[in-house]
């Protein structure tokens, strides 16, 4: 630390991005990234001709991907605002939304406490029950902004759209923001409640459903007055917050359907694989409506199996927060890099059981 910044920059413990090694080529399972690459149609935009524009900057209103973004889901393009991921979008929120107090779950994202961190947000965590789900009744008539990952980070468990719609009609006097980064892998989307409701702010992302991490565009779907609001802050940030290249792969991803549907349909198919193959060695297993699961093993600790499978040349997430340290969190691979996993995992554990005979 230097001696010329403020305590609350000293103060602040900043997120902890999972590890994008480069040592080796490892079975990645770390980041719930697609295994599948991106679209090929989108790819096929990255041309000479929009190479041959970088010297201008990039378009402030995104218009086109903004327009290709507001068709795929019938929308107007004043309900939407693109972003320099989903991060972006939910720094642009809480600035705008957060200063006054916000609350989540006690086992989410965690950037979310980082941000109110940051930007100085009173934060309240509310405590998921035993099974992991969230009780909605604990979000209703909050008095403050209402934090929701649906699937929720972590864990993968989805709430149902009548129950987030729940906790928008209980909670008229303040936002309540929709965290969609894994909706597209679970069956609740809660954008149709937009033209219902103007307390309602849904972030999605390009990075896990289209395959686009690296390129990094998210967006925000939301009442048009709250998009004008998030947009002065964006305009009083970053106007170009969105490069060009990254908008036009974005805005072809969006309209490549039949690409998208495929992919997200592997990525279900491998979440059942999978699932069923660690229950049969013993895991308990969180049902996830996202692209990774959650998983513990009542002999090996999480933090150990990590360790065990990082060996192994496979990277899996594990987490220290008390709730879920037992836990490991793996990404949906690819069907062989899952065969791969279930069969090293299967082998850690007849090690184990050795060395305890
Ligand atoms: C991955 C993720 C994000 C961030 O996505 P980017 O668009 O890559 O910044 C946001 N929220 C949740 C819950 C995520 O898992």
């Amino acid at each position: 630390m230097s001696r010329f910044t403020t305590d609350l920059i000293n103060g602040i413990e900043p997120y902890i991005p999972g590890e994008q090694p480069r040592d080796k080529r490892y079975i990645k399972l770390n980041t719930n990234e697609n295994p599948f690459y991106t679209s090929p149609s989108a790819m096929a935009k990255i041309s000479e001709s929009a190479l041959q524009n970088l010297n201008r900057y990039s378009d402030p209103e995104c218009t086109e991907l903004t327009k290709s973004i507001a068709d795929y889901y019938g929308m107007e393009t004043a309900n939407v605002l693109v972003t320099n991921g989903s991060d972006e979008a939910l720094a642009f929120a809480f600035y705008a939304y957060c200063k006054n107090g916000v609350c989540f779950p006690d086992v989410t994202y965690g950037f979310y406490e980082v941000i109110a961190n940051l930007f100085g947000c009173p934060m309240e965590r509310i405590v998921l029950q035993n099974d992991f789900t969230v009780n909605c009744e604990n979000y209703y008539n909050k008095g403050k902004t209402v934090v929701l990952a649906n699937p929720n980070a972590q864990t993968g468990i989805e709430l149902s759209l009548s129950k987030i719609e729940q906790i928008i009609k209980n909670n008229r006097n303040n936002i309540v923001i929709i965290d969609q980064a894994y909706a597209d892998f679970g069956s609740s989307n809660a954008i149709s409640l937009i033209n219902k409701y103007d307390n309602i702010v849904v972030i999605n992302t390009f990075s896990k459903s289209r395959s686009l991490a690296g390129a990094r565009v998210g967006y925000v779907i939301a009442n048009e007055n709250l998009i004008c609001d998030l947009k002065k802050v964006k305009n009083s940030f970053h106007p170009y917050n969105v490069n060009s290249l990254s908008s036009a792969l974005a805005a072809e991803a969006i309209r490549d359907e039949s690409y998208f549907k495929r992919s997200v349909q592997c990525v279900k198919d491998g979440r059942a694989q999978l699932s069923k193959g660690l229950l049969e060695l013993g895991f308990r297993v969180l049902p996830s409506s996202a692209n990774f699961v959650l998983a513990e093993h009542y002999v090996m600790r999480g933090e150990v199996l990590y360790k065990k499978l990082k060996m192994h040349g496979i990277l899996v997430r594990h987490f220290k927060d008390e709730r879920i340290s037992n836990f490991i969190r793996i990404t949906i691979g690819t069907e062989s890099e899952i065969a791969e996993l279930l069969k090293v995992i299967n082998e850690i554990i007849a090690e184990k059981d050795n060395e305890n005979c």
